[in-house]
Formats: structure tokens, C-alpha cells, sequence
């Protein structure tokens, strides 16, 4: 029961992860039209989006970078990119 509460909870994020790609990549290209150089954190943040779909493919996506446990959905609601447990951001000071 938990576990397809999970899965389902899962594919939305992988939508909502797609979404967030194609939003990065959008703006992106827009910035490529006005100069040429883009922010730093824009690449990080697309690099980061591209694990997370790669992750949601392999079956391994919400898992703690960092413990290898599940991440709070609550979090990964708030932000889909989160990498790390509740435990292991507040021990490490990483959001
Ligand atoms: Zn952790």
C-alpha cells in the first residue's frame, strides 16, 4: 500500500521534474540569445535535474544522497530537487 502511494507520488514527481527541465532549459536558450555567458548556478541546476530524471528511470530517484534513505515526500514536493534526507541537511547544513 505504502509502497504504490510511493510509486505514484514518484511519477508525479518525475512530471513535475520534466516540467522543471524544460522550464531550465527554456529560459536557457533565452538567456544564449542575450549573451553568452550563463550563470553558473543555471548549468548546476539543469545538471542536477538531469540526475534526478536519470535517477527516476533507474527506479532509484528520492533516495538520500548522502544515507542512501528515503527522502520525506513532503520534501521532495517542496522541491523535487532535494538531495538529501531532513537528517543529513540539518547535520550537514545543505539544503
Ligand atoms: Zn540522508
Amino acid at each position: 500500500m505504502v509502497q504504490s502511494v510511493r510509486l505514484s507520488a514518484r511519477s508525479n514527481v518525475q512530471e513535475e521534474l520534466k516540467q522543471i527541465r524544460q522550464h531550465l532549459l527554456d529560459e536557457k536558450e533565452a538567456l544564449l540569445q542575450s549573451s553568452s555567458q550563463l550563470p553558473p548556478s543555471l548549468e548546476l541546476e539543469i545538471s542536477v535535474c538531469e540526475q534526478a530524471l536519470c535517477k527516476c528511470a533507474e527506479g532509484c530517484y528520492g533516495y538520500c544522497d548522502s544515507c542512501g534513505e528515503s527522502i520525506e515526500l513532503n520534501r521532495l514536493k517542496a522541491d523535487p530537487l532535494v538531495r538529501y534526507c531532513l537528517a543529513c541537511s540539518s547535520r550537514y547544513k545543505i539544503e
